[in-house]
């Protein structure tokens, strides 16, 4: 079988938490070899069951003010008080090896990343179907207080009003069809031409009948 080489993309899911985006980020990265998660780094404090170094990379907010005048991060933004970013190197190392790199990022750091990186960049956001079906989504987590709760559904409204900056959008009615939407973002978007760095090779080979 031939395989044309080429880079991998940058795939931003961004949402407002409940809206279903962790679980079909693990979906993709479950039936997706190709696809791997970005891991940012955070000064919040890990939420029970969270590991450093997978979820996210724990750090002070010393650490990442360091992280942040060494360059070593490709966006990074404060959210709900506390700092995220994503760090650099391992996403450069994936995409010249050709894997697609997943982020659960919010509206600030895509907007970054589309001044530094928007030819690699795919954008899609998740809506929920309802605010009611929010709420439920995220009282039935049960990890966060009641004051947490009431922050983010006050967020949410915020979060969403940056919908029409994203190249697709999803409502999550049903989980399986938003995977399933999600997987046809993903195959089209690694067609593109500009992406497929094999094909000025392999095209001449074709014409010069090798
Ligand atoms: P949580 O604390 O619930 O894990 O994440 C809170 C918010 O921060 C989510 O909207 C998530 O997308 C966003 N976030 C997580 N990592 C990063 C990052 O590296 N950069 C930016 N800009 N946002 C992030």
């Amino acid at each position: 079988m031939v395989e044309i080489a080429r880079r991998g993309l940058m795939f931003v899911l961004s949402s407002p938490s409940g809206a279903g985006k962790t679980t079909l980020s693990r979906m993709l990265l479950r039936t997706d070899r190709n696809v791997i998660m970005s891991v940012s780094a955070t000064t919040r404090p890990p939420r029970p069951g969270e590991q450093d170094g997978k979820d996210y990379f724990f750090v002070s907010t010393e650490d990442f003010g360091l992280m942040v005048n060494r360059s070593e991060l490709l966006e990074h933004a404060k959210v709900f008080g506390n700092y995220y970013g994503t760090p650099k190197a391992a996403v450069e190392r994936a995409l010249k090896s050709g894997q697609d790199v997943l982020f659960d990022i919010d509206w600030q750091g895509t907007q970054q990343l589309e001044q530094s990186a928007a030819t690699d960049l795919v954008r899609v956001f998740i809506l929920p179907p309802s605010t009611m079906e929010l709420e439920r989504r995220l009282r039935a987590r049960a990890q966060d207080t009641d004051d947490v709760v009431a922050g983010r559904m006050a967020k949410a409204s915020e979060e969403m009003s940056h919908w029409a900056e994203y190249d697709y959008v999803i409502i999550n009615n049903d989980v399986d069809t938003s995977f399933a939407q999600l997987q046809a973002i993903l195959t089209a978007e690694r067609l593109k031409r500009v992406r497929q760095t094999g094909l000025s090779d392999f095209a001449k080979q074709l014409r010069e009948g090798l």
